[in-house]
Formats: structure tokens, C-alpha cells, sequence
């Protein structure tokens, strides 16, 4: 274990230390409160043993700060002469966990030191344990957003991130732009090439998305099956189109081939977009709405190409 061993007369902090030194442990001394607090801050010990009469700062004093000061628990030992009810008491209010009386009987150190070895395994285990429960819920928390097959936003964030953004323009008063792309004839192409070679071109698609959408208040997100929901906070209607024309040109770029595709002979997408000012009263399915009929009016229209909402 590593000990703090704190006391402020030379003899007993000779005394202690080579006993515990002995036993194996790595021990770091100081000789007051004061030093014991700043110490502990440093070394981050397993156990603290300490003196409870010491100028400037006495151990009590000390271990009060110490436990304060820090949200990890360690054990801590008073050393005193003479120990009567009130200073259990007080040793115990102070946030000490046991005494040990002095001069040191070798043998019950050496025991209690057993005892504290055991308590410091189990809080290293515990530690260990506490943070691999939080990269795991972290993780999770992250997998809970996320599409499996794209790992885009899936729709479940894109409703939360829409929800927000849309108050956000209400409030500011600013334009927020939604698209909605919808693959054309991936019917086919899954009939005709397989849904393995399906998914590897939604994977393709999504990667190409969000190449486009770059600045970091922007969102791609998974709408479902072959449609992908894109938000641009704070774009204009005129930038909007912009960057419709961009996402579509981007994935007829991928020259992903499509033999059975009426429209094209490659992968191409339909866009619909909807560009507003949000109103007090406007809503998600109200923007999601239009952007879909903008997206209906983009097939109707002959499909590899983006309409805006009227
Ligand atoms: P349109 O041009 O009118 O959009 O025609 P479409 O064939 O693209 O539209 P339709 O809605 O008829 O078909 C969508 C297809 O997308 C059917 C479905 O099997 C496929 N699809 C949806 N999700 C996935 C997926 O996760 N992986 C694969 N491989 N295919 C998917
Ligand atoms: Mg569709
Ligand atoms: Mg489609």
C-alpha cells in the first residue's frame, strides 16, 4: 500500500516507517496537517496514518480538510498516547476510521495493516469496476443515438435534435432548413444486386452525406430505410437549395451502378427541402411534413433532383 504517515516528532516517524517499510509498504512521510493536507493531494495514498497532536494543524483538523477536500475514500489511523471515549468520538467526527495507541505494539500494527491491505484490494477493485461502468454507459448512451448499419444519428436523435433546433429559431428568430433524400429505385437495386450490396450502398451514401454537411451544428441522420433527414441550422433558403444540389450531385458522384434504375444508370436521390423562419407554433412533423412533400414532388418531377417546399 502506499502510506501517508504523518507525525511531527522524529523518533515515532522513524519508528513507523520502518516498521512499515518493513511489511512492504511504500511509505511517504510528513510533519503537520498542513503538509499532510498538500501530501495527500499529491501522492493520493491508500491509507493515511497520522499523528493527532501536531502544531499548526492538528490531526483531526487535517483529516476534517482531508476528507472535504476529496470525494474518494481512503482509511485513516490516528496514532495518540492515550486514547479516551472523547477522543474516539471526536476522531470519528473528524472522518478517522481507528486508533492506534502509542508507543506502536509491532503486532497489532501489523495486524490492522492486514485489515487495512484488505480494505485498499477492494477499493481498487471497486474504482476499477466504477469505470468500466462508466465507458460502458457512455458507450451506450452513444449506441442508444446511433443508426447500426450507417452509424448515422438515427431517428430517434434526429426527433430530440430537431425538437431543440426548431425552439432555438424560434427564439433567435432564424432560418433552420430540413431535407429529406429519399435513394431512387433501391428497390430494385436490392432485388437485382442483394440486400448485402443494398446496405454496403446505404453505408456509401451516408459517408457521402455527411462528407457535404461539415459544420459542426449540422446533422445527418438515418430517417429510415433508404431516406436520410438532413438539418441545417441557421441556413437560408437560398443556401438551402445550395446545399440540396450538393448532396444530390455528391451521390450521383459515387457512380454507384444501376442497371435497373429508370432514372439513371447509377445510384442517384431525390431531395425535398423545407427552409423557414419557425413560427411560435411550428413543430417537427409540421417541417418533416413539408419537406416530404417537397421530397413526393422531386419523384414526381422525373427523381434525381431536389424540389423546395412552396
Ligand atoms: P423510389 O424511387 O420511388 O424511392 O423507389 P424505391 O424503390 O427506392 O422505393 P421503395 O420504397 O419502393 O423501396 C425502398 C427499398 O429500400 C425497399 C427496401 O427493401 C429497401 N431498404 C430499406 N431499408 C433497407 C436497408 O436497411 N438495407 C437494404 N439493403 N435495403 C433497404
Ligand atoms: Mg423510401
Ligand atoms: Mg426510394
Amino acid at each position: 500500500m502506499k502510506i501517508l504517515l504523518v507525525d511531527d516528532t522524529k523518533t515515532d516517524r522513524l519508528i513507523m516507517s520502518t516498521y512499515l517499510s518493513k511489511m512492504g509498504h511504500d511509505v511517504v512521510l510528513a510533519e503537520n496537517g498542513v503538509q499532510a493536507v498538500s501530501t495527500y493531494k499529491e501522492v493520493m495514498p491508500d491509507l493515511l496514518v497520522m499523528d493527532v497532536i501536531m502544531p499548526e494543524m492538528d490531526g483531526y483538523e487535517a483529516a476534517q480538510n482531508i476528507r472535504k477536500m476529496s470525494d474518494e475514500w481512503i482509511p485513516i489511523i490516528f496514532l495518540s498516547a492515550r486514547i479516551k471515549s472523547e477522543d474516539i468520538i471526536k476522531g470519528i467526527e473528524a472522518g478517522g476510521d481507528d486508533y492506534l495507541t502509542k508507543p506502536i505494539d509491532h503486532r497489532v500494527l501489523a495486524a490492522k495493516m492486514k485489515a487495512m491491505q484488505r480494505i485498499a484490494e477492494m477499493r481498487h477493485k471497486l474504482i476499477d469496476a466504477t469505470s468500466e461502468l462508466q465507458s460502458v454507459n457512455k458507450e451506450l448512451k452513444e449506441l442508444v443515438n446511433l443508426d447500426g448499419l450507417t452509424r448515422l444519428a438515427n431517428r430517434r436523435y434526429l426527433d430530440e435534435f430537431l425538437k431543440k433546433e426548431i425552439s432555438r429559431a424560434i427564439r433567435h428568430k432564424l432560418p433552420i432548413t430540413v431535407i429529406l433524400a429519399d435513394v431512387d429505385h433501391f428497390k430494385t437495386y436490392n432485388d437485382n444486386y442483394g440486400h448485402l450490396a443494398g446496405d454496403d450502398c446505404l453505408k456509401a451514401i451516408a459517408h457521402a452525406l455527411k462528407q457535404v454537411c461539415r459544420r459542426p451544428t449540422d446533422l445527418v441522420a438515418r430517417y429510415g430505410g433508404e431516406e436520410f433527414a438532413i438539418i441545417l441550422p441557421d441556413t437560408q433558403v437560398e443556401n438551402s437549395m445550395f446545399m440540396a444540389e450538393k448532396l444530390r450531385s455528391v451521390i450521383e458522384a459515387l457512380g454507384v451502378t444501376h442497371d435497373y434504375s429508370t432514372t439513371s444508370n447509377v445510384v442517384t436521390m431525390s431531395l425535398g427541402v423545407c427552409s423557414l423562419v419557425p413560427e411560435i407554433n411550428s413543430s417537427t412533423e409540421e417541417l418533416l411534413k413539408k419537406a416530404d412533400d417537397a421530397l413526393y414532388s422531386a419523384k414526381k418531377a422525373g427523381r434525381n433532383q431536389a424540389k423546395s417546399a412552396s
